[in-house]
């Protein structure tokens, strides 16, 4: 500032100078005076330039370079510009910080919308959008309510108690294909609300299946109870024959065994569910495990047969001499599910054939082919649902819980394998497990298999259904 007071007493002593000077020639003329005031207006001029200069850079581009350059305008122009300059940088710095907020929102799985106190939109992420079908551009600033015409979402929006959330159908939702949104809002702000939501489809999806599941096991179990408490009600009150009796008392006995084999399908399917699938380190002899599973077909087609004898013909082919890793227990479970079934659902005197051989790109396909009733094309999706049945009855008289294919598929999808169903009805089927090729070893690569097709082969009392439910999955 004092530079600004010095500059002004130089302008002022220059007019004085140039005044005496003058003197000098025209005296008693004033000029001294004149001096004096021409300076004073001369600098005064001089200053209003400047500050011209400086509000005009000021007001057309105060970013850019211009403006004073010197005195006490040109350091104003100087700190104003840095000023600015320092402004620009934290708005870009905001600026950027807020960019990234928002594409962690756009990030979320989770559908996020902003509403003002009018309930507009202000902004939401693509994944709102796609749960309301809206635009996140041309929607904004659109009334939410105009926008979503559910008439669940217009009672809680108009309700304004937003403490439970609302469980709506999605856009997109059909009755084919359900899409169900859980949706709560949230205060915030002046007025404001935070809009969330979630695609809760599979949520709902699973929970109907618990419910499904769990009436299924109750269902299955009633049955033989109910028929076990009526015979057990009847041996208690009524004076029998002896061979009644021994007759009841072998119905009683195939209901507990229903039962029984219900409950261990069961534990069986919750052990395969909860276990890390079987790594490559055990394996089994595959013509070993042939044999067993032929020995165990023999024996359940004899207990079928009526007269104790071998009802169907059977023919076991093992075109692979080698081994198959994995878990023992499981692999002859899933095998002899696929036999049994056939066994079960091919008429007497039916042709059953087994086969096991390696495909040019190293799979191994085992294949259960028999000439039974066959299954229509509309069921085939669903066989390994749990529970489900195409013919209810005949499953029920050969003692199935409908659980067998379900246990198929699970240990195929441990093993890496798929389960392949082929059928026409009247014709027979043929149900295949396809291994990948990473779990199959040439005979000559293997050296220490023997140990797990001995272990197998220990085991020969464990009955084909049961085999799994004695196993060590993990
Ligand atoms: P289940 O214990 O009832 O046999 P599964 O899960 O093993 O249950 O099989 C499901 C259904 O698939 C059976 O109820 C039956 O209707 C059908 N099915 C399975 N295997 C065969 C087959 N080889 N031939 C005809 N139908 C079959």
């Amino acid at each position: 500032m004092l530079d600004r007071v010095f500059l002004f007493l130089g302008y002022l002593a220059a007019g004085a100078l140039l005044g005496l000077w003058l003197d000098g020639y025209w005296p008693e003329s004033h000029f001294v005076t004149i001096g004096l005031v021409l300076a004073a207006v001369g600098w005064m001029l001089l200053d209003s330039t400047r500050a011209s200069q400086f509000l005009n850079w000021l007001r057309l581009d105060s970013a850019a370079e211009g403006g004073p350059k010197s005195g006490v305008w040109g350091e104003l122009t100087d700190r104003v510009r840095r000023m600015l300059r320092e402004r620009e940088r934290q708005t870009r710095e905001s600026q950027a910080r807020l960019q990234d907020f928002l594409s962690a929102l756009q990030a979320s799985p989770n559908g996020v919308m902003l509403l003002d106190g009018e309930a507009r939109i202000e902004w939401c992420n693509q994944t709102a959008a796609a749960h309301f079908g809206l635009d996140p551009q041309r929607d904004l600033m659109q009334t939410i309510g105009n926008l979503v015409r559910d008439p669940g979402f217009a009672g809680y929006l108009a309700a304004r108690n937003f403490e439970s959330s609302l469980t709506m159908p999605g856009r997109d939702s059909t009755p084919s294909r359900p899409v169900t949104l859980s949706v709560q809002l949230h205060r915030y702000g002046d007025g404001r609300k935070l809009l969330l939501s979630r695609d809760i489809t599979a949520l709902e999806q699973a929970e109907a299946m618990r419910r499904d599941f769990v009436a299924n096991v109750s269902h299955e179990i009633r049955t033989p109870l109910t028929v076990l408490a009526g015979f057990v009600e009847t041996l208690q009150t009524l004076r029998l024959e002896e061979s009644e009796r021994q007759q009841y008392l072998a119905l009683m006995a195939q209901q507990a065994d229903r039962m029984q084999t219900l409950v261990s399908d069961l534990l069986t399917l919750s052990r395969l569910e909860g276990s890390v699938p079987p790594g490559l380190e055990t394996r089994v002899a595959v013509p070993t495990l042939m044999r067993r599973l032929e020995a165990d077909a023999m024996a359940l087609s004899q207990v079928m047969g009526a007269a104790g004898e071998t009802d169907h013909q059977f023919a076991f082919e093992c075109a692979f001499d080698g081994y198959l890793a994995g878990a023992p227990s499981e692999l002859l479970s899933a095998m002899g599910n696929l036999i049994s079934n056939a066994v079960r659902y091919t008429p007497a005197g039916g042709h059953i054939g087994v086969s096991v051989r390696q495909r040019p790109d190293g799979c191994l396909i085992f294949s259960v082919t028999d000439t039974g009733p066959g299954v229509a094309a509309e069921h085939l999706g669903r066989l390994t649902e749990r529970f489900y049945r195409v013919d209810r009855s005949r499953s029920r008289e050969t003692g199935g819980t409908g659980l067998g294919l379900a246990i198929v598929k699970h240990v195929a999808q441990r093993h890496g394998a798929i389960l392949s169903i082929e059928s026409t009805v009247g014709k027979g089927s043929v149900f295949s497990l396809i291994f990948p090729a990473s779990r199959v070893v040439p005979a000559a690569v293997m050296v220490d298999a023997h140990t797990v097709a001995g272990s197998l082969a220990a085991r020969p009392d464990v009955p084909m259904n049961a085999a799994v439910a004695n196993a060590n999955p993990g």
